[in-house]
């Protein structure tokens, strides 16, 4: 899933090639992803206007678009979930199978969609109407902002939660943000248990972990921004625990293990992140 990382390095990219292009034709290959809150055709409704912005609100990427003549400004807002990805390419390009919309630019290069799972979903709403797509707000703090995220502001949401940890780090109306990788970042490298009761954090783990998640996502952005990978690519090769059961872990070389946090699954070393209350350690799934 593209998290806020991996959003930070595409939308600028996206920003760059796409600002003042016009779009020429709009093709919907899958609509299983359409949400369309105007009337109208996503196909019929796009040509003629312009991107004038994109950016990133969360994990969704917002489009803002100029109307020709006549027409309403609209906002087009993708939301990538699972596997959706963004691909530039030049014309002549097939379209792929898992292309879910596909729009054409007045330089000819092509704008896609791509997403493998059917999870993502493609927004189109009037400008200004942000309420209309779900997820979208409200924005939590921003984690990289430090005037924010202090360790006063971070502890005042964390005493209002008695959930596990894990799913307080995913809630994006309180943190900007964590997808679930990062959050087994922030995690491990704070020491702490995805389980664990947030509500049963002493004032230091609380520390840790607030210290740790803007840690692990200055340091994401530092290493993709590195590598630059290319659209449609994600880099995920500087992760440490995610989808690395069986892995050794890189501290103490026990074995990374996966568990299930209320239908997130998340990885962690049970040594390094210890569970203190003795709870989760009957549910771990094999290894592997
Ligand atoms: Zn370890």
């Amino acid at each position: 899933m593209p998290e806020r990382p991996d959003l930070e390095h595409q939308v600028p990219i996206l920003a760059r090639e796409l600002v003042g292009r016009t779009v020429t034709e709009a093709t919907v290959g899958l609509p299983v992803l359409l949400r369309v809150v105007v009337p109208g055709r996503l196909g019929e409704l796009l040509p003629g206007h312009r991107i004038e912005g994109v950016r990133r609100q969360l994990h969704f990427v917002r489009f803002a678009l100029a109307p020709p003549p006549g027409a309403a400004p609209l906002e087009l807002v993708v939301h990538p979930m699972l596997a959706g990805r963004f691909q530039l390419c030049d014309p002549g390009e097939r379209l792929p199978k898992d292309c879910g919309v596909a729009l054409t630019l007045d330089d000819g290069r092509q704008l896609r969609f791509r997403d493998s799972e059917q999870m993502g979903k493609v927004y189109l709403v009037p400008a200004g109407r942000q309420e209309l797509v779900p997820g979208l707000t409200p924005v939590g703090i921003d984690v990289l902002d430090p005037k924010a995220f202090t360790l006063a502001a971070f502890t005042a949401l964390a005493k209002k939660r008695r959930d596990q940890v894990k799913l307080f780090l995913l809630d994006k109306a309180q943190l900007d943000s964590f997808g679930n990788c990062y959050a087994d970042e922030a995690l491990f490298a704070a020491g702490i248990h995805p389980k664990a009761r947030v509500s049963e954090l002493s004032p230091v783990q609380l520390a840790r972990l607030h210290a740790a998640m803007v840690q692990v996502l200055t340091e994401a952005n530092a290493v993709i921004a590195r590598v630059d990978p290319p659209l449609p690519d994600k880099h995920r090769d500087h992760v440490k625990v995610r989808n690395r059961a069986g892995q050794p872990c890189p501290v103490c070389g026990e074995k990374i293990r996966a568990s299930g946090v209320r239908g997130h699954d998340a990885f962690f070393c049970p040594r390094c992140q210890p569970d203190d209350k003795g709870r989760g350690f009957v549910d771990w799934r094999k290894p592997g």
